[in-house]
C-alpha cells in the first residue's frame, strides 16, 4: 500500500488487508455496522453472478461520508464562529448523473435540505423529479445558458413548489425571464452569476477572471438590480452564485473568492436595497488525487473539507461585518467532485503482460549516430532571414533527434532491469477515464491484490480500442510506468484498480470503436454479518451491465434488427450457413463489447 500511498489519497476510506488486498472501509450507521470490505472478493463474487469486466464498484456508505462530512465541517464552522445563518448545499447533476447518485444524494440528503443543481434542460428534468422526494425548501439551481424553453421548464418547477432558483448567466436571459413569467403567471426567484476577478491557476482556472466565459462583472450586476427595481422587481432576486473552476488549490484562493463575491452581495443589500438571502459559492472544493497536500497541481489540493468550509464562512462574516452588519447570508455550494469521487472505483482486468520490444542498436552504433548528429547542422552560408530561419528549423530537427537517441542510449545502458511492460487491459480509456485522455488528468492506480508481495515489473496500460491514445503512460508523481506484478492467468485474474474516480468520467465518456460503459455493482454494507458471494461484510444490492453491443449500435444511427441482423441473417441463410453462424450474431449483438475470453499471447 505504500508503495502506492495509500494514506496520501485514501484517507479514511481505503486499506489493506492481510491478504494483500485492497479494501474499502465504510463508516456504517445505525444500522448497518462499518465494515472493511475486499475489493477483490466483491469483483469475484460479481465476476461469479455474470457481471462482466470492466466494472465500477460503487460504495453507497462512502457517498453519505461524504456528504455527512461536508455538512459537519460547514456546521462547524458557523457553530464557531457565531455565523448566523445556516449551509444549505446541492449536488451539481453534471458531475455523475446516475440515477443511483442522484436517488442516494436525495435521500442521503433529506436531513440535510440539500437539494441539486442542473446545468441543461435534461439535468433540469430530473432534478424535478428527484425534488419531489426532498425537504420542502432543498434547492434547485438553475445554471446554464438558457432559452425560453429552460425557463419555461424552471418556472413549472416553480409552480411545482420546488425551490428553483433560476441563475442568470447572462443580462439578456433576464428578458426571456419577465416574458416567460408574465405568460406562466409564475413569480421566478432569481439568482445572478458574479464573474470574478479571483482566478485559480492551472487548467482549470480558464472558468473565471475578467474574460472568463460565465457570468456578469460587479458592475452589470448592479446594473440588472437597477432594472429589477425599475420594473418594480427587485424582490425577484435572492442568491448572488459565483463559480471560479473545479479544483481551487488553496484556502487563500477560496477565502478571496469569498470575499470578493461576498462584497458584491453586500453592495446590492446596502446600495440597491435587494433582499438578498443566499451566497452559493460554486463548486470547486478540490480531491486530493496525488495525496501531496501541496496545492501545486491540478493534481493535488493543499485543504480538506474543514478548512474549505471555514475559509468561506470567515471571508464572508468578515465582509459583512465590515460591510456594517449586513445580515448574513445562507451558505450554498456545489460541490461536485468532493463529494463523488471517493466512492467508487473502476476494475480493470489485466489480459497480458508483454515486455516492450527492445531495440536491436548495441550502445556502440547509438553513440556513432549521436556524435554524427552532434557536430550537425553546418552554419547557415549567409547571415539572410531564410537561410537562418531554415538553419533554426534544421537545429530543432536535429535536437529532437538527439534526445530521442540519448534517452534511447540511457535505457539500453541501464539495460533489463528497467524493460517496461505493456499490460494489455480490459478497458477503452475513451470510455471509462476520458479525463486521462482530454486533459491528463490522472487518477490514483493500483494492484487490487497482491500488495503484499513484491512487484517486480515496471508497467504502462494498454486499451483495447484500436487507437494509439488508448494507453496509459502518465501516472500520479508524472512517472511513466506502474509498479505491478507479473501476469499468471493460472493462479487467478490480476486487477487494477482505478481510484477516485467517480467525478465526470462517466459523464464525459466517449464510445470509441463502440466499446460503451462498464458494469456498474452496488456494494453495501451487509446487514448483520450476511455475506453476498463469500467476500465479507458486504451485499452485492446491484448489478447492472453496461450498454451492449446492440444498443451501442443503434445510438449511431442503426435499425439493429433490420440493418445489422436481418441483413446479416438474409446472406447466411443464403449461403445455407445461419444454423452454424446464428448464435455468434446473435451473442456478438446481446453482450457487452469487451473482451469475455482471450488467448494470452506469449510473445510480442
Ligand atoms: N457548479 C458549476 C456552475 C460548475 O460549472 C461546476 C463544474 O464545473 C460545478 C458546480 C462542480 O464543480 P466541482 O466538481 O469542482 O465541485
Amino acid at each position: 500500500g505504500e508503495l502506492y500511498n495509500i494514506l496520501g489519497w485514501g484517507e479514511p476510506y481505503f486499506t489493506v488487508n492481510r491478504d494483500g488486498h485492497l479494501c474499502v472501509k465504510t463508516h456504517g450507521h445505525e444500522t448497518k455496522p462499518g465494515q472493511e470490505i475486499d475489493v477483490v472478493s466483491v469483483a469475484e463474487a460479481a465476476k461469479e453472478k455474470g457481471v462482466q469486466f470492466p466494472m465500477i464498484l460503487r460504495f453507497p456508505d462512502v457517498l453519505k461520508h461524504r456528504l455527512d462530512s461536508l455538512h459537519v465541517a460547514f456546521d462547524n464552522a458557523i457553530k464557531h464562529t457565531g455565523y448566523t445563518a445556516p449551509y444549505q448545499g446541492v449536488y451539481p447533476v453534471k458531475v455523475n448523473q446516475n440515477r443511483a447518485i442522484i436517488n442516494d444524494f436525495v435521500s442521503f440528503g433529506h436531513r440535510h435540505s440539500y437539494g441539486l443543481e442542473a446545468g441543461s434542460k435534461p439535468e433540469l428534468l430530473i432534478a424535478m423529479s428527484y425534488l419531489t422526494k426532498a425537504k420542502p425548501g432543498a434547492f434547485l439551481v438553475c445554471n446554464g445558458y438558457k432559452d425560453a424553453d429552460y425557463v419555461a421548464l424552471a418556472l413549472s418547477a416553480r409552480a411545482m413548489g420546488l425551490n428553483v432558483i433560476i441563475v442568470l448567466e447572462m443580462e439578456e436571459e433576464l428578458d426571456i425571464i419577465i416574458e416567460q413569467s408574465s405568460k406562466l403567471g409564475v413569480e421566478p426567484v432569481l439568482g445572478v452569476r458574479a464573474k470574478l476577478l479571483t482566478k485559480i491557476p492551472g487548467h482549470f482556472g480558464s472558468t473565471a477572471g475578467k474574460h472568463g466565459k460565465f457570468g456578469l462583472l460587479a458592475d452589470k450586476i448592479y446594473e440588472v438590480a437597477k432594472k429589477l427595481k425599475d420594473l418594480n422587481k427587485l424582490h425577484w432576486l435572492k442568491l448572488l452564485h459565483f463559480h471560479i473552476g473545479s479544483m481551487i488549490p488553496t484556502t487563500d484562493i477560496v477565502s478571496s473568492a469569498a470575499r470578493e463575491a461576498s462584497g458584491i452581495y453586500c453592495t446590492l443589500v446596502k446600495q440597491y436595497g435587494a433582499e438578498m438571502t443566499t451566497l452559493d459559492c460554486g463548486g470547486g472544493l478540490g480531491v486530493d488525487y496525488d495525496g501531496t497536500r501541496s496545492g501545486s497541481s491540478d493534481m493535488s489540493v493543499a485543504y480538506g473539507l474543514e478548512e474549505y468550509a471555514s475559509s468561506i464562512v470567515q471571508a464572508v462574516r468578515l465582509t459583512c461585518e465590515y460591510n456594517g452588519g449586513v445580515p448574513h447570508p445562507v451558505l450554498c455550494t456545489e460541490s461536485g467532485r468532493a463529494m463523488v469521487s471517493h466512492h467508487s472505483m473502476i476494475i480493470l482486468e489485466a489480459l497480458s503482460a508483454i515486455p516492450e520490444p527492445k531495440d536491436d542498436e548495441t550502445p556502440e552504433q547509438l553513440h556513432s549516430k549521436i556524435q554524427r548528429l552532434s557536430s550537425n547542422p553546418p552554419p547557415p552560408r549567409a547571415l539572410m532571414a531564410t537561410d537562418l530561419q531554415k538553419h533554426a528549423t534544421d537545429i530543432q530537427k536535429h535536437g529532437v533527434e538527439l534526445y530521442k537517441l540519448a534517452k534511447k542510449l540511457s535505457k539500453r545502458i541501464a539495460g533489463d532491469a528497467n524493460t517496461i511492460y505493456n499490460y494489455h487491459m480490459n478497458l477503452s480509456i475513451f470510455s471509462l477515464v476520458p479525463d486521462f485522455w482530454g486533459i491528463k488528468h490522472l487518477f490514483p492506480m493500483m494492484p487490487a491484490s497482491r500488495l503484499n508481495e513484491k512487484p517486480t515489473q515496471m508497467g504502462t496500460l494498454i486499451d483495447i480500442t484500436c487507437d494509439s491514445d488508448g494507453k496509459i503512460d502518465k501516472f500520479i508523481g508524472n512517472v511513466e510506468t506502474l509498479p505491478l506484478h507479473p501476469v499468471d492467468p493460472e493462479s487467478g485474474g490480476y486487477y487494477v484498480a482505478v481510484l477516485l474516480s467517480g467525478a465526470y468520467q462517466e459523464a464525459l465518456s466517449c464510445k470509441h470503436n463502440l466499446f460503451g460503459g462498464p458494469s456498474i455493482v452496488r456494494v453495501e454494507n451487509s446487514t448483520g454479518g450476511g455475506i453476498d458471494g463469500g467476500g465479507g461484510g458486504f451485499d452485492i444490492a446491484t448489478a447492472d451491465r453496461g450498454p451492449t453491443t446492440e444498443e451501442l449500435i443503434s445510438t449511431v444511427g442503426y435499425d439493429v434488427k433490420e440493418d445489422i441482423r436481418g441483413v446479416i441473417e438474409q446472406r447466411a441463410r443464403e449461403k445455407g450457413v445461419w444454423e452454424k453462424v446464428g448464435v455468434f450474431v446473435q451473442a456478438g449483438l446481446t453482450s457487452m463489447p469487451y473482451l469475455v475470453e482471450y488467448k494470452v499471447p506469449r510473445t510480442a
